[in-house]
């Protein structure tokens, strides 16, 4: 199975899982306009320290009732390991055969002491691999513009080798909008005898005020040009979309021609931004 995962290009969506039931119905929807062009899969995010755990099996398992390729995202901080098995086993007895495996984050108020008997994910990674062995194609999450815990680029490199190690098949990374970041993640890794498929993850771009919190914390950069351009549209969201998604276009584009192994579209439960993109890039099953 991972032969054939690792040499056709890779294209994903990923969910969160709605809090509502109006939000499940209007999910469902999304999804429908998402799986028409055939992506190889979904994949859902889980809530660190399990706050989402519930509504992560019902959103997976709405996927899978349409006989869509799931992968549910799994954190470990703040987890017991006997929490792990039960969700690993509840994933292989739904067939589920790929997941993302995650360190998380730990919510506010957690002191360090809280982290779980997981304290990071090339943990969750040698668990997984312990627990049931090759069922689960593991993706694992990568940084190309470094973690922005890690003490370094050079550590966060050798952290991330780690969870290649413990069992990892494939990475995808955080969001980025320099390419050129990507680029050179990638050599290092190849350098560094790290020889699994990163799928750069692309967040598409539709509110700037969201995206430039989100991009704060989570250590994404959004380049100073595109930032202002942003910044001076203000509340005009049209221009905000249309800038955006020439920025995104342009960002894909250098992606696949610079021989990226696929994309992994944070939809942000969204269609028509990512279907946009799929279209414009002429990607596989978009309408002529
Ligand atoms: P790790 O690989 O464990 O790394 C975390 C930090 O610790 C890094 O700074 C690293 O350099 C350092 N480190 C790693 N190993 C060690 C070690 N052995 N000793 C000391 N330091 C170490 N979060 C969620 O809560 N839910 C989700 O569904 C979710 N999905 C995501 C999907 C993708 C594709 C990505 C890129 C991120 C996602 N996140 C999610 C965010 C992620 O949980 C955070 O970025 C988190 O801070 C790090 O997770 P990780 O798995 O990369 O951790």
């Amino acid at each position: 199975m991972n032969d054939e995962i690792n040499t056709r290009p890779v294209y994903s969506f990923e969910l969160f899982p709605p809090k509502t039931p109006q939000g499940m119905t209007k999910l469902a929807d999304t999804v429908q306009r998402l799986n028409a062009v055939a992506p190889r899969y979904f994949s859902v995010t889980y809530g660190a320290g399990g706050s989402t755990r519930e509504r992560t099996f019902e959103t997976v398992a709405l996927l899978r009732d349409r006989g869509i390729d799931t992968a549910p995202h799994l954190s470990c901080i703040g987890s017991t390991r006997a929490e792990i098995r039960d969700i690993l086993h509840r994933y292989r007895s739904r067939n589920i055969r790929r997941i993302v495996a995650l360190r998380g984050d730990l919510p506010s108020g957690m002191g360090a002491t809280d982290t779980g008997e997981l304290a990071y994910a090339n943990e969750l990674v040698a668990c997984i691999r312990e627990e049931t062995g090759a069922t689960f194609h593991i993706e694992v999450a990568a940084y190309p513009e470094v973690h922005p815990q890690a003490p370094g680029a050079k550590q966060d490199l050798a952290y991330f080798k780690q969870k290649v190690e413990a069992g990892a098949d494939a990475a995808i990374t955080q969001y980025f909008y320099n390419a050129d970041a990507y680029f050179a993640f990638v050599a290092a890794c190849r350098r560094a005898g790290i020889g699994i498929p990163i799928v750069p993850g692309v967040m598409p771009i539709t509110n700037y005020s969201k995206l430039a919190r989100f991009s704060a914390a989570c250590g994404a950069e959004i380049p100073r040009w595109v930032g202002k351009r942003l910044e001076d549209y203000g509340d005009d969201m049209d221009s905000i979309r249309e800038f955006g998604h020439q920025v995104v276009w342009d960002l894909c584009r250098r992606l696949i021609e610079g021989g990226a192994p696929g994309i992994h579209f944070y939809t942000m439960n969204q269609a028509a931004p990512t279907l946009r993109l799929w279209q414009d890039l002429g990607l596989p099953g978009a309408e002529p």
